[in-house]
């Protein structure tokens, strides 16, 4: 009880920042499986892994649900704008990867220089659901970890282009175990566990 107590007061010292990186203006990738834009999905693991985070006594910033009157880019910016005016320690942008082929497959979590040892225990976290690791990656032209100020990254769990993968997404209790493996890895970065 006590060691719960302290995990809680400990995590209370971080803001997080967690963004989806849909919206209905810009749905994202198409899963031809289940119908269903990568929007749908991310918005929900943006919501669980909030609520989850809360519980556990983090404290969580999102600029979600992001205006339906914007389009894309003008909400990224607008994400971005607002994570760095709350000054989060650090931000997740969720996303479900796509290709053009169903063979590519697998999770990897992006980051901006700042994030790569976060994006690491994410990584290692995220790819006990089943996905082939696709590692950690450094690209260059993304916006929101160029332009986030703290450290950043981006989770790509899976493609839904992907029928492996997709059969990971569907699964009951994929959110959750999302959201714990994300959870667990902020812990880590922390120091909490
Ligand atoms: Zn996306």
């Amino acid at each position: 009880m006590v060691k719960q107590l302290l995990k809680k007061y400990k995590r209370s010292e971080f803001l997080i920042g967690v963004s989806s990186g849909h919206s209905k203006e810009d749905p994202g990738a198409y899963c031809d499986a289940t119908e269903k834009y990568e929007y749908s999905y991310v918005e929900e693991l943006s919501f669980k892994l909030q609520e989850l985070l809360r519980e556990l006594g983090y404290k969580v910033y999102s600029p979600d649900p992001v205006s339906d009157e914007l389009s894309y880019p003008d909400h990224l910016k607008r994400s971005v704008d607002l994570l760095n005016l709350h000054e989060v320690d650090v931000a997740l942008e969720i996303h479900l990867n796509s290709w053009s082929t169903p063979n590519a497959s697998g999770a990897e979590v992006l980051a901006n220089e700042k994030g790569v040892e976060l994006a690491t225990l994410v990584q290692e976290e995220i790819v006990k659901m089943g996905f082939r690791d696709r590692g950690v990656k450094q690209p260059k032209n993304k916006y929101f970890l160029n332009k986030v100020e703290g450290p950043a990254i981006i989770t790509e769990p899976g493609f839904i282009s992907s029928e492996k993968d997709v059969a990971i997404i569907i699964k009951e209790g994929f959110q959750n175990e999302f959201c714990v493996s994300v959870a667990f890895a902020l812990d880590r970065y922390h120091g909490i566990v």
